[in-house]
């Protein structure tokens, strides 16, 4: 089958990954490989601009390549899973884009105002040239594509213009990528009020048993004037619902729907049952994760493969762009 043209993407590394990540970006991932060709990039410089993820590099590079791996990114489809660091290029095409791209308008990005506000004690210059490494990412790869949600399609536009603005000094080397929406659920925590996340210890990890499954949905915040067991629920205010939506079948939604309304089901079944469907949901997933897990070494040689990949493309698209502003 034709694919529509090359897709990249890229997380930072951070170990075992949550619903959060699942629903809003590694399901997309493997689905666009039907369409795609696709490059997925373990994007572990990113992380060296918040110092203390660095300790657990290697590990959660690991733990993710894992997961990643156990959900369906498929190397024997043709697609080019590594890790960004292990494709050393990216580093040179950065130095080169950073030439051209204006110093007022990285700094006045509301992505890198956020983070001085996260880090102000470690304002680092990799935070400034983020984007501009970002754009490194997709572009050494001429990937034509990159999914993104709606709320983030600014990211992507900033890449755009750095492409275009190096295309019309120096002609047309770069691909200037164009978005894919995808769509990407706001997913909340067990805490139902945040955003899921590792750092507020709100997440629920994919690779989790059955038991540690049951262990956080238990925990999960429900309606907040559903005190007693008898009290009325408003599903539509509670978050275990919401992913009842996604992991449980449609005709049974509608029934814990009105029970829920009625009194008929208590919070505690409806978590039982969530929990269940959510363990069965990913027993596949679990099974090829150990089955992967056996062999670590494996793990990494299909990485170093991928980076081989990755990096044949980086060569001749580094040539280009060196040739292009006529470096030697
Ligand atoms: S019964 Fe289910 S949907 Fe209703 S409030 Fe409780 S957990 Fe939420």
């Amino acid at each position: 089958m034709v694919k529509k043209g090359r897709v990249f993407s890229g997380a930072r590394p951070t170990g075992r990954q949550h619903l959060g990540n699942y629903l809003g970006a590694i399901k997309n991932y493997v689905t666009l490989q039907d369409d795609y060709d696709c490059v997925y990039s373990i994007v572990d410089l990113h992380a060296l601009t918040t110092l203390e993820d660095t300790a657990h590099l290697r590990e959660w590079t690991y733990e993710m390549a894992l997961d990643w791996l156990a959900a369906g990114m498929d190397p024997g489809r043709g697609t080019i899973v590594f890790v960004q660091s292990h494709v050393p290029q990216v580093t040179e095409l950065h130095t080169i884009l950073s030439m051209v791209t204006p110093l007022g308008k990285l700094t006045r990005l509301p992505t890198f105002k956020e983070k001085v506000r996260e880090q102000p004690d470690n304002v680092n210059y990799g935070l400034v040239g983020y984007p501009v490494l970002m754009c490194a990412d997709i572009t050494l790869y001429k990937a034509n594509a990159v999914p993104v949600g709606v709320d983030q399609a600014s990211h992507l536009e900033f890449t755009r213009e750095i492409v275009r603005t190096f295309n019309h000094h120096f002609g047309p080397v770069l691909v200037e990528p164009q978005a894919v929406y995808t769509e990407t659920p706001r997913v909340l925590g067990i805490d139902g009020v945040n955003k899921m996340s590792k750092s507020l210890d709100n997440h629920i990890e994919i690779a989790s048993s059955p038991e540690e499954i049951y262990e956080r949905v238990r925990m999960m915040v429900t309606d907040p004037q559903r005190q007693r067991r008898g009290d009325p629920g408003r599903p539509e205010v509670c978050n275990v619902f919401s992913l009842h939506q996604v992991f449980t079948p449609q005709e049974t939604v509608q029934q814990i729907d009105s029970d829920c309304r009625t009194a008929g089901i208590g919070c505690v079944d409806c978590k039982k049952m969530f929990a269940k469907n959510l363990a069965d949901y990913f027993a596949p997933f679990r099974e090829r994760r150990a089955r992967l897990a056996e062999n670590p070494d494996e793990v990494w040689e299909v990485l170093h493969r991928g980076a081989e990949k990755a990096g044949v493309i980086a060569s001749q698209v580094i040539d280009e762009v060196k040739g292009a502003v006529g470096l030697p």
